[in-house]
Parts: structure tokens; C-alpha cells; sequence
């Protein structure tokens, strides 16, 4: 028996081999769980599932094969969609994780009206839109767990600029406010915060220089993996954290204490 056995689990931003979503769809389906990914890209989520199943089978993994939809989760219409098509396909639904996102530099002077629109509407509005388009279908007991950041514990300073943070900062608090809300229906929700995670987001943000002064002033010596993200995601959405709602837990190898 599989933590997730039976569980229908819903992941924004899923569809990048090397990114945080799809190292989570691999988990959750590892772990018994039927997944929809979902990103804006058609061909790359289809892409997306075909791969995660002919990992899980090499690996010798029985998974449920993965629903594979393109949304925007800047657009409610579109989400719902998502969970219709889930819910007609494997009849029920457990588990959201909303960790679609984008980070853009920029330094305060800088962000212009449409670099503050994009980043809120994708980053804290989309995390809304998927649980209004999603609450009517989730079961009591469902989890949803939102991948905030560190930069909005530590004011930026690492890839994205202050309306990065401020989105992230936002998905904090939005997270405690459902948890509130929602848990006399048995829904926990709760955040993680990455620290410095290598994906296709900043593969590219930073010189060699730069990367080793980074790792110098982190405890365990480290970037982090999707892996190692994706694993705590695990716990959130598993019965094993069946007390946590409204909490968020730090991945950053110890670069912030608080
Ligand atoms: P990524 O760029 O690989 O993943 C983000 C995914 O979201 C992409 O596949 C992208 O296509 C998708 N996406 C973007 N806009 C979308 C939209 N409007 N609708 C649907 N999908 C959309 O980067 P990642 O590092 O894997 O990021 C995953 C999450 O982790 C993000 O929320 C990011 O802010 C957060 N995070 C990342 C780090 C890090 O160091 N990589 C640190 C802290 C938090």
C-alpha cells in the first residue's frame, strides 16, 4: 500500500522535465496517487506524461497513466476545465498543488505595471483560481500545498525582484486564510519555501562565481534538487502530516533561519 493509494492530485506547472512540478507529478504518481498535469503548453504536457510513465516504468513503478491538460491558471474558465476533465476521468479529487510561477529581476524603479499584473496574476491569483475552481470538487480531507518562496521570508535579493516576493509573500497568507477557512472540511493547506532549487527558472541566472558564494553560505553545501522539493510536497499531501494546516516548511539547506 502506497501513501497516496486512491488520491487524484491536480500540479500547475508540471510540464518541465527538470522543474519542481513535474519532480512532484513523478512523486505523487510514484506514491499511488492518479495526476493531471497541467501547464500552458499542450504538447509539453502531453510530452510531460508520456515521460513521467515511461520513468515510473522503467523504474519498475506501477502508476496510474497521468492526465496531461494545458491551462493557464491566470484563467479560472480554464482550471475548471482541469477539474472537470479530472474528475471525469478518475472520478474524484484529493490534492492540489499550486506551483505554477514566474520570477522576473528586477530592482523596485523597474517594475513596470505589466511586470507587477503578470507576476501577481500568475504566482498568487492562480493559486486562488485553482482553489475556486476546484473547492466544489475536492474532497473533505483534501490537501493543497503552494510552493511560496524564500524570497518572500528574506526580501528577494536572490532571482526575482520585490513583486516576486510580494507575490510569495501573498501566497503565505492566502495558504493560512484557506487553511482557516477550510478546515472544518477536514482541507489542510499549508506552503513550502524553496531556497535556491536549480530549474530551468535560473539554471542560467547566475555566473560560476556567483553560484560558489552562494553554496559557500549555505549550510549543507548545496542548491537544492526538484527532488528535494518534491519530497516534503509528499508529506503535505500524505496522511503522515494529517495535523499541519496553515504551516509552511523551509527546503533551503539551512541558507535562512528565522
Ligand atoms: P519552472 O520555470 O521550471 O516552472 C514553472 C512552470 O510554471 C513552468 O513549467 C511554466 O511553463 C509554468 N507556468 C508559468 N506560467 C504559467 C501559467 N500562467 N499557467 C500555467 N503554468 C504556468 O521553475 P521552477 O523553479 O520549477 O518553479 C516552480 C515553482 O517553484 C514556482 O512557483 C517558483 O516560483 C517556485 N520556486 C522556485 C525556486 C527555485 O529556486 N527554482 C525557489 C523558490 C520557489
Amino acid at each position: 500500500m502506497s501513501r497516496l493509494d486512491g488520491d487524484v492530485a491536480i500540479i500547475t506547472g508540471a510540464a518541465h522535465p527538470q522543474g519542481i512540478g513535474f519532480a512532484i507529478a513523478r512523486t505523487l504518481l510514484a506514491e499511488g496517487a492518479a495526476v493531471s498535469i497541467v501547464d500552458l503548453d499542450p504538447e509539453a504536457c502531453v510530452a510531460a506524461g508520456k515521460r513521467l510513465e515511461a520513468e515510473l516504468a522503467e523504474r519498475g513503478v506501477e502508476a496510474v497513466a497521468p492526465l496531461a491538460v494545458a491551462a493557464d491558471v491566470r484563467d479560472r474558465g480554464a482550471l475548471e476545465e482541469v477539474v472537470a476533465r479530472t474528475a471525469e476521468r478518475f472520478g474524484r479529487l484529493d490534492i492540489l498543488v499550486s506551483n505554477a510561477g514566474i520570477a522576473q529581476p528586477r530592482r523596485i524603479m523597474d517594475i513596470s505595471p505589466d511586470d507587477w499584473s503578470a507576476t501577481l496574476d500568475v504566482n498568487l491569483r492562480g493559486m486562488l483560481n485553482l482553489a475556486q475552481a476546484a473547492l466544489p470538487r475536492l474532497s473533505d480531507g483534501g490537501r493543497i500545498v503552494a510552493i511560496a518562496s524564500i524570497a518572500a521570508q528574506r526580501g528577494g535579493g536572490l532571482l526575482g525582484g520585490p513583486h516576486y516576493a510580494a507575490s510569495k509573500g501573498g501566497v503565505l497568507s492566502l495558504a493560512k486564510s484557506m487553511a482557516r477557512e477550510l478546515g472544518p472540511r477536514g482541507i489542510r493547506v499549508n506552503c513550502v519555501n524553496p531556497g535556491v532549487i536549480i530549474t530551468p527558472m535560473n539554471a542560467t541566472a547566475f555566473d560560476a562565481e556567483t553560484r560558489q558564494r552562494m553554496i559557500d553560505a549555505i549550510p549543507l553545501g548545496r542548491f537544492g534538487t526538484p527532488q528535494d522539493v518534491a519530497d516534503v510536497c509528499l508529506f503535505l499531501a500524505s496522511p503522515q502530516s494529517g495535523y499541519l494546516t496553515g504551516t509552511a516548511i523551509d527546503i533551503n539547506g539551512g541558507m535562512h533561519m528565522h
